[in-house]
């Protein structure tokens, strides 16, 4: 008898929607595993830009990955995120920081990036020992696990997803204006929507949920109670 494979819950959207920390707080809460894909296409971004790739360079971009070493480690601080490894290094904080950001969205236009990372997203919500795997990205429910139990695809208006990110922001000491922060966020959300390969886009079979104005906790306890309904269909189903 195969063992079943773990529960996923796909969670993606545009950037600044919530999905990081609902994703955290929902994994938290159904003690599954959680895996932030936009995280890996941003340590990949950096590892490029230190290596001086251009990141449109597609030979390169392809040598560089089965090089790189990307491993998630637990939070510094409770309820914080995972860390982020690339290699023995925390580039949890560099990651992070506008420039990559935005290197990350170019990164992620290329197919041969994105080809390269599916193999290491599966791997990490699939883990052994593990019970379900929350993942936050832009096609985890369309092209990562089309066949993912939950999928979920967050929204909010542009002015409020360029306010969360710019208090973010603020908080760890960068000092971008909000209309710095507003005009990257329409240059990110060009690059993910207009891209031919998995663009951005809701699957067919998500829960679109608008977070604008709506307390986290109200988001979360959305999602848990949708998960929680699939979880206990399933194990009825199972009997
Ligand atoms: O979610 P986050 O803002 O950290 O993602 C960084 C960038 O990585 C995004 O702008 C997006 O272009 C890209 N990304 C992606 N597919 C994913 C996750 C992130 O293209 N599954």
């Amino acid at each position: 008898m195969t063992a079943a494979r773990p529960f996923i819950v796909a969670i993606d959207g545009p950037a600044g929607a919530g999905k990081s920390t609902a994703s955290r707080l929902l994994a938290a809460r159904l003690g599954f595993a959680m895996v932030d894909t936009g995280a890996i296409y941003r340590t990949v971004a950096l590892a490029a830009m230190r290596g001086g790739i251009a990141l449109d360079d597609d030979a390169r971009l392809g040598d560089l990955l089965p090089r790189l070493d990307i491993r998630f480690g637990p939070p510094a601080a409770p309820g914080a995120g995972p860390r982020v490894f690339l290699g023995a290094e925390d580039v949890s904080i560099e990651i992070r920081t506008p420039p990559v950001s935005l290197g990350a969205s170019q990164v992620s236009a290329r197919p041969v990036v994105r080809a390269g990372l599916l193999d290491l997203q599966r791997r990490l919500a699939t883990a052994a020992g593990q019970r379900g795997a929350v993942l936050e990205g832009r096609d985890i429910g369309t092209v990562v696990f089309p066949d993912a139990d939950a999928k979920f695809f967050l929204v909010a208006t542009a002015e409020e997803r360029a306010r969360r990110r710019h208090a973010e922001l603020q908080r760890k000491g960068d000092r971008s204006t909000f209309e710095e922060v507003l005009a990257d966020q329409r240059r990110r959300d060009r690059n993910d929507t207009e891209r031919e390969i998995a663009p951005l886009r809701p699957a067919g079979d998500a829960v679109v949920v608008d977070t604008s104005g709506t307390p986290l906790e109200t988001v979360v306890e959305t999602l848990a109670r949708e998960v929680e309904h699939r979880l206990g269909r399933g194990r009825r189903e199972a009997r």
